[in-house]
């Protein structure tokens, strides 16, 4: 088959969060698999300069802009057999320091950028001479791709590719005002409309692709099943319940060639299950980068995005709870100023067990991965979550709330003792996590169960292979 995969992330390109993980490894194990792949993205600042092989196609795309036609060109790269990464070169729009926004703000012409990429990744499509079989878009940046296929297949004839969404988290909508988005579109007035891309008197571009796609998937089997229900809904749960039937989840998979213990260049000692010498040498290793004593205690990590979905608010709830019962904590991430500061308050009053960097550092995220016993992941609600599935990897017993693709991945004792490789709490609340956070202090004093919880962890595969063979059945769902 030939895939056109558009997605505002792409690792190593850009990234943000596990949209660009999941972009990259599906496009990569699908060019494994045999078919044809592009990638279609946005070409970021520092992009040209750190990949200079990029190639400036003789081709470029344009679109109307509320009448006013634009272009960009279109770098290419060659990223590996079967796999082009295609770059839409339009500065203005995107050579900018951020992705989507600065100082916590949103760049204020979002919709204008990402109704621009939305028609240029229909244009090429349509118009240049590698045809996709189908176009599979991410999130709500790409979302009004299905919306202009379908769009121009009914006005002019196009036999346009059939057309795939995969939602990586619902909470993010590219919901805008009316007269921020819709002219912009150039679509007839009868799109927006309750049935098409309206949402309480605005456009909606993640509406609009689960109104338009042929297929929806979703990146864990129960994230599909609580987005269909009003508490995980964000409020476009009837419009999925009326899809159900096209909606899959597919848990996303790992890509071990980036996140792996045996082979990896941020990390000073390597180690694997029957070699277990080097986690203990990372665990001090990252306890001297981070400033904190080498002691034996448990020592807990958190990678994350600093916002509400993350449950942040309680890891300083059960911080504050338990920080000085013989544990160490350190945590990588950035967003919301006010937790930024909590997390920092609470760094200057316990030194010698907690570490805080602000900030994005993908070597230390892979240090802290492999340092630390214990991963926390009390989040809200987890579509997918790629963290805990690389802290099984590397040995870091994942602690997460049993929601979405955390339920999915992470096996608790009372589950199955046998094969249990995690700790797992329901309620969404300092007490409860501050109650895993024990169990999880308790276990670290029983070196035997804890040993087999850490072999099973290491064990268990999310390989992409699993996963790529579930999009090849939703693609062939939607070709025949
Ligand atoms: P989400 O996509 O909701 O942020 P995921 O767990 O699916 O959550 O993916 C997060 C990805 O982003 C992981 O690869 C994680 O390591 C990475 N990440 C998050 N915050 C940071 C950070 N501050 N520095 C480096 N990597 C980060």
């Amino acid at each position: 088959m030939k895939i056109l995969i558009a997605s505002a992330e792409v690792h190593p390109f850009s990234k943000t969060g596990g949209l660009a993980d999941m972009a990259a490894a599906l496009g990569k194990s699908l060019a494994a698999e045999g078919h044809e792949v592009g990638i279609v993205t946005p070409l970021y600042q520092g992009i040209r300069e750190k990949f200079p092989n990029l190639e400036q196609l003789d081709y470029s795309v344009n679109a109307p802009m509320n009448g006013v036609w634009e272009n960009a060109g279109i770098a290419s790269l060659n990223y590996r057999e079967n796999l082009n990464i295609y770059f839409i070169d339009h500065p203005a729009y995107y050579d900018r320091p951020a992705l989507y926004g600065e100082n916590n703000t949103e760049y204020l012409d979002n919709p204008r950028r990402f109704v621009f990429f939305a028609k240029a990744v229909t244009h090429f499509a349509r118009y240049y001479h590698w045809q996709p079989d189908i176009v599979h878009v991410h999130d709500w940046q790409a979302g009004l791709v299905p919306v202009f296929m379908k769009h121009q297949s009914q006005s002019e004839g196009w036999v346009a590719p059939r057309s795939v969404l995969t939602i990586h988290n619902l909470a993010y909508q590219g919901h805008y005002e009316r007269d921020r988005a819709f002219d912009l579109t150039n679509l007839p007035e009868e799109f927006y409309n309750l049935d098409g891309i309206e949402f309480h008197d605005g456009v909606n571009c993640l509406k609009a692709a689960i109104v338009y796609s042929d297929a929806i998937t979703t990146v864990s089997p129960r994230y599909a099943r609580e987005i269909c229900t009003m508490t995980y809904g964000c409020s476009l749960d009837p419009i999925l319940r009326e899809r159900q039937q096209q909606l899959t989840g597919i848990l996303n998979g790992v890509d071990y060639e980036d996140w792996n213990t045996t082979d990896n260049a941020h990390l000073n000692h390597h180690y694997s299950s029957r070699m277990m010498k080097g986690k203990l040498a990372n665990k001090h290793d990252l306890q001297e980068e981070m400033g904190l004593p080498q002691s034996d205690q448990p020592l807990f990590g958190v990678v994350s995005r600093l916002v509400d979905q993350k449950g942040a608010d309680i890891i300083i709830g059960a911080l504050m709870e338990l920080i000085t019962s013989g544990m160490q904590f350190v945590l990588l991430g950035s967003g919301d100023p006010e937790l930024e500061r909590a997390f920092n308050d609470l760094q200057k009053k316990y030194p010698r067990n907690m570490a805080v960097h602000i900030g994005f550092d993908l070597g230390l995220s892979h240090r802290i991965e492999a340092g630390s016993d214990y991963f926390l992941m009390p989040s809200r609600f987890e579509p997918c979550g790629l963290n805990q599935m690389y802290s099984l990897r590397y040995g870091t017993l994942p602690i997460v709330r049993r929601t979405g693709g955390l339920d999915d991945s992470v096996i608790d004792p009372t589950d199955d003792i046998e094969t249990a490789n995690g700790i797992k709490f329901n309620e969404f609340a300092v007490r409860a996590l501050a109650k895993a956070m024990k169990k999880a202090l308790v276990l670290y004093d029983n070196p035997k169960l804890f040993r087999k919880m850490r072999l099973n962890a290491m064990n268990a595969d999310f390989s992409w292979s699993r996963t790529c063979k579930e999009y090849e059945r939703v693609y062939e769902s939607v070709l025949s």
